[in-house]
């Protein structure tokens, strides 16, 4: 673990320091003393049953836990006890001393019955397995590039049997674990309570403990989200990353890295395999596949011998809106709730709307700290502000001009959520976005719904497209895609394409046949006609060529130097310091150096913001200009006042 933080503050050029503590549980960064992962359980030590009838009228207090522990033979915790009487020490105190009761170290509960009998494996999984199985005691990068629903997620968990039978571990990183509870019940069907969960919806403790458990090598998987890459363990065996595209992988603040990166360095430090999967991989690992240590392995057919749904477009250029959705998509939608199908709906914007304005000066709701609009949230009510928390009342009029009334534009999921209510009455309206999903309870009751296989409509944003499977949906609709056509980012075009074949690839998993249908105003836009006629893949190709014609990632590096404080001519000048200290490097000529400029998004959370960039398509260069710079960069302070840091591999320019 000392040599991958060795390596992984090299190669980001991070403090080392700071990253030993990102590979550690927060628990551990701070002071604290070592606590067991074991639970203390109360027991009953007696058979005698007359012994306790006898509590019943002389203490019914008593009484009351040693009922409670005979119901429960796998014996009752303090927070058990808690419930039952809240002074429960005494009690359990004087029945120890009767020598009625007795406590003792307990493991985690017993678990969901483990299943008997694997599923049969299609052709594709079974040739993929015969392919890999064979490479599994040294370093390779494999690359399952599996249309959605084509199994990828079998073939993950015959791997990890086969490491498990050889007495190793193995880390399964996820994109989101909110989501993905069916994905946990069937490892625990599988592996029983062999295995770990670590994601930031826990507290600190419970991390820790998940991390421990792995560390001793109590478990035997680690399942969790980014940083649980970091688990330690003695005989790594495997490291699996699903939806390896997912941009959650990569960190963007503090110490700046990408999961999936780091993730292969591991594995080959170790020299074990490591597999990534997706339908939609990303264009790095695509390229990568040239590399005589990638493996690339296609799925092509889904289970239910339905095809993944191809997208259709829907020209709305003259609808009529509600909320939203044209007249069109109505019909559609009404068509599968007829024949008990259930909609998915993706509106990548949460909140009721996010545009308020005055119609009379043109006056607009905007954040106080950052560069941005307000959002209007109506379940609070009040303008948020996405970017930094901020939050305001909805003026009753303008506090520009004075005018009575102020308009608000555009549609969020709240909206969509309340329209859709209103049309279709009988049926469920199930919002699943971050507001929602702060409530574990609220979660867990929509995700139920939707695994009961009832017609219902799912309204969600980026969230509901990672990896989840419910087999009852037939129809994928997605609302709003233009806006990423005129992005500024070079990347908006590969990410609106793997956003869409995966809501698409939502649909027609079970035993019906899938939908999937995209709004638009310019169904003639080039990006727009080959969604239409290509597969991922296909398309894939045309963007790596676009990028290597623009000397862009994959096919160049970035180097990103940012730099925020209170007013922007600080942090432009500091950015100016740090340019001046690269000039001085032998072979600087050779590189592009863009800016000092300001960031897209200048002001955010109060603070004024700028960027340098260093682009080469030869990596040596790069490196060596960074490498001669370093120690001169390293005397510039970074303060309160004016802060600055470095991003390696940056994923936005
Ligand atoms: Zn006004
Ligand atoms: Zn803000």
């Amino acid at each position: 673990m000392l040599s991958l933080a060795q390596w992984l503050a090299d190669y980001y050029l991070q403090p080392l320091g700071e990253v030993v503590f990102q590979c550690l549980p927060g628990y551990l960064r701070g002071a604290r003393s070592h606590v067991s992962t074991r639970v203390k359980c109360w027991l009953l030590a007696t058979s005698d049953v007359a012994l306790i009838d006898n509590l019943r009228q002389r203490s019914p207090r008593q009484f009351e836990i040693c009922e409670a522990m005979r119901a429960r033979q796998s014996g009752l915790t303090a927070l058990d006890l808690k419930k039952i009487n809240p002074n429960w020490h005494a009690v359990v105190k004087a029945l120890e001393n009767k020598k009625i009761l007795r406590w003792d170290w307990m493991e985690a509960k017993a678990g969901l019955p483990r299943v008997t009998g694997l599923p049969q494996l299609s052709p594709e999984q079974d040739q993929i397995l015969g392919q890999i199985e064979p490479r599994l005691d040294s370093f390779a990068v494999h690359l399952l590039d599996g249309i959605t629903g084509s199994g990828k997620t079998e073939v993950y968990l015959r791997l990890i049997q086969s490491r498990l039978d050889a007495g190793m571990q193995v880390i399964y990183l996820v994109p989101e674990i909110g989501l993905t509870n069916q994905l946990i019940e069937r490892i625990e069907r599988r592996f029983g309570s062999c295995f770990a969960i670590s994601h930031s919806g826990l507290t600190d403790l419970q991390r820790y403990r998940a991390w421990d458990r792995f560390r001793r090598a109590e478990v035997g998987i680690m399942l969790g989200t980014r940083s649980s890459l970091f688990s330690q363990c003695d005989n790594l065996g495997l490291i699996i990353i699903d939806e390896e595209h997912d941009h959650s992988y990569r960190q963007e603040d503090g110490i700046r890295y990408h999961a999936r990166d780091v993730a292969i360095k591991r594995a080959q430090m170790l020299d074990i395999p490591i597999v990534l999967g997706s339908a939609t991989p990303s264009l790095e690992s695509i390229k990568n596949c040239a590399r005589d240590t990638y493996f690339r392995y296609r799925l092509d057919q889904r289970p239910t011998q339905f095809p993944p749904p191809r997208l259709e477009l829907i020209d709305v250029r003259n609808s009529r809106f509600e909320f939203g959705c044209s007249q069109r998509s109505f019909e559609r939608i009404e068509q599968h709730l007829a024949a008990a199908g259930q909609v998915l709906i993706y509106l990548n914007r949460r909140g009721y709307a996010p545009i308020v304005m005055c119609h009379e000066c043109g006056w607009q709701a905007l954040c106080r700290h950052c560069d941005a609009r307000l959002t209007l949230h109506q379940s609070v009510p009040r303008l948020l502000c996405h970017h930094c928390g901020f939050s305001q009342a909805v003026p009753a009029g303008c506090p520009e001009c004075g005018h009575d009334e102020v308009k608000h534009y555009g549609i969020g999921t709240e909206q969509l959520e309340q329209g859709l209510q209103q049309r279709y009455p009988q049926t469920p309206i199930l919002r699943i976005d971050r507001d929602v999903i702060a409530s574990r309870e609220a979660l867990k009751s929509r995700l139920q719904q939707l695994q009961s296989g009832e017609p219902c409509i799912l309204i969600g944003t980026q969230m509901i497209a990672k990896g989840h499977d419910y087999p009852a949906i037939t129809l994928s609709i997605v609302l709003d895609a233009d806006q990423a056509l005129f992005s500024a980012s070079y990347r908006a075009s590969e990410r609106l394409v793997q956003t869409l074949f995966q809501v698409a690839g939502r649909s027609g998993r079970g035993d019906r046949a899938g939908e999937a249908i995209l709004q638009t105003r310019f169904p003639e836009h080039p990006l727009m006609q080959a969604l239409l006629r290509h597969s991922y893949r296909e398309i894939a190709a045309d963007l790596l060529r676009e990028r290597r014609q623009f000397g862009f990632p994959p096919y160049a590096r970035v180097v990103m130097f940012r730099a925020d404080a209170i007013k922007l001519e600080d942090a432009l000048q500091k950015l100016e310091q740090i340019r001046a200290r690269l000039t001085s490097a032998q072979d600087f000529d050779a590189l592009s150096c863009v800016g000092p400029m300001p960031a897209l998004m200048t002001r955010r959370i109060g603070r004024y913001r700028a960027q340098l960039c260093l682009i080469s398509e030869d990596y040596r260069v790069l490196r060596s200009v960074l490498a001669q710079a370093m120690p001169a960069l390293e005397d510039l302070p970074s303060s309160a006042r004016v802060g600055w840091s470095i991003d390696v591999d940056a994923y936005e320019l």
